[in-house]
Formats: structure tokens, sequence, C-alpha cells
């Protein structure tokens, strides 16, 4: 069952949040990552939100070693406090680990002291448990404005969103889910998928499948960070 998976995606992430606040034309921000260019090389990064949960999260590791396969986790502290044993899973297995907040919120509706804190706390959780210091910042549902923009570069990080949504209410089975992704293939892409929170059994369903079709048309998975160090080459 797919139920509840919100519908975000590059093309309809919430332009506006409520009538006092703006939200920053995301795409056109440079100040956002939604895309690297890669040039022609055929590099995707694969990235998951929301977990460690205890549902997915073992069973999207399994996919990921059994295609040899690293991606980049945007973890929720409170998650991670809950399951420490999946974080430590995670980051022994080579994968990236990011920050997502500690608590999930609608951070355009928070106050700047409680923005800083869900960054900072979850930092500290991810750095306890995988004795490594988050450097990406994805805010949850892709909700951003510009002072949210402004406390989470003064704390270090980039913001990254994403080029192509995984989950998509109207896809109702695994393969219409793979073909959908495999769709929007491009090189520099980053695709979001998510391992938590919500029913995730349908991502976990189609992971096999996204991961072949890319690897059909030529593409390799990369961390997040390898994708990111394409920006700094001249072409
Ligand atoms: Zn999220």
């Amino acid at each position: 069952m797919l139920l509840g998976i919100p519908r975000l995606s590059y093309d309809n992430i919430p332009q506006s949040h409520s009538a006092e606040e703006t939200v920053v034309t995301i795409a056109a921000d440079p100040r956002v990552v939604c895309r690297v260019n890669t040039g022609n090389a055929r590099l995707v990064a694969l990235t998951f939100d929301d977990g460690p949960d205890p549902r997915f999260t073992p069973r999207v590791l399994d996919i990921l070693k059994h295609y040899h396969i690293k991606a980049t986790f945007f973890i929720v502290g409170q998650n991670a406090e809950k399951y420490p044993y999946l974080v430590r899973r995670i980051a022994r297995e080579g994968h990236s680990i990011q920050n997502h907040t500690y608590s999930h919120p609608d951070l355009p509706g928070c106050n700047r002291k409680k923005a800083s804190e869900e960054l900072l706390k979850n930092e500290a959780v991810i750095k306890r448990l995988s004795g490594k210091s988050p450097r990406y910042f994805r805010p949850p549902k892709g909700l951003l404005d510009d002072e949210i923009i402004e406390i989470s570069r003064a704390k270090g990080y980039r913001i990254v969103l994403w080029t192509v949504a995984v989950e998509n209410s109207t896809l109702i089975s695994a393969e219409d889910v793979a073909m959908s992704t495999l769709n929007r293939a491009q090189p520099g892409a980053i695709l979001l998928a998510h391992d938590g929170r919500l029913d995730r059994s349908l991502t976990v369903e189609a992971l096999p499948f996204i991961i072949q079709g890319y690897h059909q048309k030529g593409y390799r998975f990369v961390l997040l960070e390898e994708l990111l160090n394409y920006e700094a080459i001249d072409r």
C-alpha cells in the first residue's frame, strides 16, 4: 500500500508555505543544490530521507550491498536515537550520513532558535553514532525560506534538495515507480527516496528495478560528496 506519501518532486515542491512567509524559488537559487553538472559523466546520487526505520532501512541496506552501491542517508535525529544500531550499520557499510533535522518539523514555521536547535541536535547525534560530521542539509519536505538557508549556511552546511523524486502517490506498482524514475534519468541527478516515517514498502520493492535500470543505461551511483566534487571541474 502506498498511503499518504507526500507528492513532492522537483516540479511540485510547495512554492509558498503561508501568506506571511516567502519560500525561495528553489531551482533558481544558487545557494541550494538540486542537481550537479557532471558534463557527460553518467553519475547519479541515490539519497534516502526520514530514516532510520527498522521496517525499511535494513532491507534498503541489503539491496545496496547486493548491488555494491553506496548511497546517502539524510537521517532524522529522533529516529537515529531510537535505532542507533541502524545508524552504525549505515556508516559501517560505507554510506554517507547527512542532516535532515532532529524531529522533522516544517522549518519555515519554526523560530530561529528552534531551527538552529533542530540542526545542531541532529548533528551531535550523527557525530556520536557515526564518528563523522554531516556537511549537507536537506530540510523536511524541501521547505525553505531565506532565514533557514542563512542559518544552515552559517553552520557550515550546504543545502541539498533533489532532481528526481522516486515516490509519487499516483504510482501504484514497483514497476511504475521504477519506470517513472528511469524516464527522468539524467547525468548529475540527485534521486530522492525515503526509508522511514511512512509506509515505504513500494520504494523498497522498486529499488532493485531502479538500480538495474540505471545500470543498463550506463549510470553509476555515487555518494553525494562524489557527485558534488564535479562542481569544481572546469569544463
Ligand atoms: Zn523528510
